[in-house]
């Protein structure tokens, strides 16, 4: 069996160590001409490493990796609500920050020790496929058959366009930020901070990423100007803006092709799901591939990633809205969550599962 994989972010570098353990022979393609610098998803789930151990990608390759070791809300400067992870009671239980281009190496690195290379600088240009078989063009115009090709080239997927896979959903009017800072003396180390403001109307999350570093997201335009605290920088090691799209695709499969992570779905960075979301669905993929449950794949993690997109949505709404109710129900529902045991617990496992 033949299998071609398209994009070498986190989904599509999974996809390939998953195969190549089951021996599967398979090519993985990547129109940037090297590795990206650049990361956007930190947060890595206790579930997700799991995944990754089940493909042979060891836990000790995230060693590096910072704990999370808690979460609070500030609004308008003022503790909303904590959450203390370091409890005998979440040992093992919350995520890790790594940064996604780190992971994204851990993952090649393995994939070289199994003697799967990426081809960088080659782009899918065309695909087009039948029933036993799909047949891909590449920017340097050789035509290829697979017997498999999974689509892990993010949210704008040629792969889903050229299958005439539809992507419904909406863009978000607003654009959001990001910037990776260094800064003198941020304390906490290893907490999360959901900062929301009212002058601004803005939700800032503060996420620390080790050694003086943290990543700063925003829901207004310019991340580090909208701070009602602003941070002590020595360095701004990356900014920019970016538009959010809700979006999920019609279906993950069509003949022999199938979608996997942002190809198949897109939403906010309020929960950190969608790098972790995107490996799921590449391990779901790679098994699919090999146990021939094609049709499983695509209504199981169609289904899953639905609810995560509503799941997500909601949070978004109301961490976002302006809304005199829903800013009192927010208040509500943070003091109940702080004072009761089965709700804190129940809250966390929530943020911490897909
Ligand atoms: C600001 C921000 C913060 C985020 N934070 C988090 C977080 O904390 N936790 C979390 O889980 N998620 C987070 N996410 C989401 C996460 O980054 C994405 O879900 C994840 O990158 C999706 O990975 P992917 O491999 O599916 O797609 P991508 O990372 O987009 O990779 C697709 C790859 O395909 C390549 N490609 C595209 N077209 C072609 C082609 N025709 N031929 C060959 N190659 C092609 C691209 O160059 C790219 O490398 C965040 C997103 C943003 C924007």
């Amino acid at each position: 069996m033949k299998v071609l994989i398209v994009g070498a972010g986190t989904t599509g570098l999974t996809a390939a160590c998953a195969l190549s353990l089951q021996g599967i022979d398979c090519q993985i393609i990547e129109r940037r001409s090297q590795p990206t610098q650049l990361s956007r998803a930190v947060g890595i789930f206790p579930s997700t490493i799991d995944l990754l151990s089940s493909i042979g990608v060891s836990a000790d390759l995230f060693s590096e990796a910072v704990p999370m070791r808690g979460l609070q809300y500030l609004r308008n400067g003022r503790r909303l609500l904590f959450l203390d992870f370091t409890s005998k009671e979440y040992l093992g239980k919350t995520g890790l920050f790594f940064p996604q281009n780190r992971t994204e190496a851990v993952l090649a690195s393995v994939l070289r020790q199994r003697g799967v290379n990426v081809q960088y600088g080659l782009q899918l240009t065309d695909i087009t496929s039948q029933n036993s078989s799909a047949i891909v063009e590449y920017s340097n115009h050789h035509r290829e058959s697979f017997d498999w090709v999974i689509g892990a080239d993010g949210v704008h997927s040629l792969v889903r366009q050229k299958m005439g896979i539809g992507y419904p959903g909406l863009d978000l009017p607003e654009r959001w930020s990001i910037a990776d800072v260094e800064v003198n003396g941020y304390m906490p180390p290893n907490l999360v901070t959901v900062n929301l403001q009212e002058p601004s109307n803005s939700l800032s999350i503060i996420l620390p990423l080790g050694q003086g570093r943290v990543r700063v997201v925003s829901s207004k335009e310019d991340a580090l100007s909208v701070l009602l605290q602003p941070l002590d920088i020595k360095k701004i090691h990356s900014q920019g803006s970016f538009q959010i799209s809700v979006r999920q695709a019609e279906t993950y499969y069509k003949n022999r092709v199938l979608l996997a992570g942002d190809a198949a779905h897109c939403h906010s960075p309020v929960g950190g799901k969608g790098m972790n979301l995107g490996i799921a669905d590449a391990v779901a993929a790679a098994r699919a591939i090999f146990r021939g449950e094609i049709e499983q794949y695509a209504c199981e993690r169609h289904k899953i990633a639905k609810e995560v997109i509503k799941k997500t949505e909601f949070a978004r709404k109301i961490v976002t809205s302006n809304n005199l109710m829903m800013k009192c129900g927010l208040w509500v529902l943070a003091k109940t969550i702080e004072v009761v045991p089965a709700m804190r617990r129940g809250y966390i496992r929530h943020l911490m599962e897909i």
